[in-house]
Formats: C-alpha cells, sequence, structure tokens
C-alpha cells in the first residue's frame, strides 16, 4: 500500500478527530479523491508531531505529552482585587458574560454548561480540565468518580468541599473526555482568569497538565512542575495530578498528597487526626 506523506497523514488524523468529536466512529474506505487530500493538507493545522492513534484516545496530558500542541496565549494581566462583600454579584455577572455561549465548537454537544462550584471566598481553589458526563448531566464541575476522589482529597486536607471554589479550563464537556483543542481551551480559559481574580484564593490547585498549561501560559511537563509553590496572580500555584489520572494510576496518590500538604502548609492547615 502506497504510504501517505506526512501532511496529508496529519489532515487525514484532523478529520478523523473531527469526525470522532460528532460522534461518528464507524468509518469504511471509499477510493482516493487526490483534489480533496490535497485541500484537506492545504487546510490542515501544522502539528508539532505526527497525531497517534493512541493521543486520539488520551483524555489527559499526564499520558499524552505532546497536547494541547500549539503554544497558549499568555495569561491576561489580574484585575483589581473585588471586596468579599461582592464577589457573589462579580460571579454571577461572568456567569450572565458566559451566557447560552457558542463561542466555541464545544457548545454543541453539551447538556448542562459547568460554571463552578463552592465558595465564592474561598482560600482554596481547584481548577481542573473541563466537564465530563457526570458534570454535563449536573451541570457541576467533578461530580463522578474523579469528583469523589478530589472530594476525599478536601476532606484529607481538613476541610469541606463547600469551603473551597472549584472550577475548570473550559466550561463545557469535550467529546469522549478529550482534551480541549487549543482554541477551546484559549476561548474559554479568560472566563477562568476572570473567575481566579474574583475568588482571589490565597492557594490555587491545577489539578492535571492541562489546567497547569493554561494558567501558566506555557507547556511543561508536569513532572517539572508539581512539588513546588508558582507565584500566580497573586495567589501560590500549586500543580498536582488530575484525580481521574489518580483513578487509573493509584500509585501517584502518595505524590498528590506531597502536592496537597505543600497546599496546606501554605494555607497553615493541618491533616485532620485519623479516627
Ligand atoms: Fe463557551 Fe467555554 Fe462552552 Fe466553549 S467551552 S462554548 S467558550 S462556555
Amino acid at each position: 500500500m502506497a504510504s501517505l506523506d506526512r501532511a496529508t497523514s496529519e489532515a487525514l488524523w484532523a478529520r478523523v478527530r473531527f469526525y470522532r468529536d460528532l460522534g461518528l466512529t464507524e468509518f469504511y474506505r471509499r477510493p482516493v479523491d487526490a483534489a480533496l487530500l490535497a485541500q484537506m493538507a492545504t487546510e490542515a493545522e501544522p502539528l508539532d508531531e505526527p497525531v497517534t492513534s493512541d493521543e486520539l484516545h488520551s483524555s489527559n496530558l499526564e499520558d499524552n505529552p505532546i497536547a494541547p500542541r500549539k503554544p497558549i496565549f499568555a495569561p491576561p494581566q489580574a484585575a483589581a482585587e473585588v471586596a468579599a462583600s461582592d464577589r457573589v454579584a462579580a460571579l454571577q455577572l461572568i456567569r450572565d458574560d458566559i451566557g447560552d455561549c457558542t463561542r466555541c465548537a464545544l457548545h454543541a454537544g453539551r447538556n448542562k454548561l459547568v460554571f463552578a462550584d463552592g465558595d465564592p471566598n474561598a482560600r482554596l481553589m481547584f481548577v481542573g480540565e473541563g466537564p465530563g458526563a457526570d458534570e454535563d448531566a449536573q451541570g457541576l464541575p467533578f461530580v463522578g468518580k474523579a469528583g469523589q476522589l478530589l472530594n476525599n482529597m478536601i476532606t484529607a486536607m481538613g476541610l469541606k468541599r463547600e469551603e473551597v471554589y472549584i472550577a475548570n479550563v473550559v466550561k463545557c464537556r469535550p467529546p469522549g473526555n478529550r482534551t480541549p483543542e487549543p482554541d477551546e481551551g484559549n476561548t474559554c480559559s479568560p472566563f477562568l482568569f476572570r473567575q481566579i481574580d474574583v475568588v482571589r484564593p490565597q492557594v490555587l490547585v491545577a489539578l492535571g497538565a492541562t489546567a497547569a498549561t493554561y494558567l501558566l501560559g506555557s507547556r511543561q511537563p508536569l513532572a517539572g512542575l508539581r512539588g513546588r509553590v508558582h507565584a500566580f496572580r497573586g495567589t501560590q500555584l500549586i500543580v498536582t495530578y488530575h484525580p481521574a489520572y489518580l483513578l487509573r494510576d493509584p500509585r501517584q496518590k502518595k505524590e498528590a498528597w506531597a502536592d496537597l500538604q505543600i497546599a496546606m502548609r501554605e494555607l497553615g492547615l493541618k491533616a485532620p487526626a485519623k479516627s
């Protein structure tokens, strides 16, 4: 069988991903249309590396080292501090601005937009990647299995879920729980920055490499970001694994707990005694 050149191969994979995003997973072969292939190669976005089949099925940067594939924009400047008494209204203003959003392609598959959950005056904020199926159904972040693990992590820190604030990089569920495409993350994340500026937590925990990438404005391996405090928009940013990743690889829970203990130290918290 004749092999395809790189540009055509990338264009084909991009088209396959597009169809998968629409829910089409069954494909059959047709005679090659040379003109169509040439057009697709022209339209294809430049990639750092060829897309592999594994990437199509990977939803997390922890095991998907090349996504997001494009540099993302620099995070906007932090806004002025909002008085604690005004934070509920300020967050509602952001929610109103989002509205029934169609700014990116993710709107097409959503049931419920997932804005945030928790205390607008929280000292601790968690940022994840995007809603999954349970979150999309309920309109709340981290309510599925990964959410249960996050709840356990919060409890282990001596806090209640209602005492923290939780949001995601994108507010609508990516199809098949895939990693948000760069244009989706770039379009939605300004709302997250506004939420962070209103809540202005003392400590911000990025759950997974996608959250870390969009918050820090650059793509770096998670291993190089964990285990330390990053100065970020007037808060302390700590990077750890996404709970969904910990469910897939529970051996990393110990490492995640070490990261959370850094957050606890910054917050002056002590772990509750085990009953
Ligand atoms: Fe709008 Fe964000 Fe949903 Fe995209 S993911 S449609 S930008 S709310």
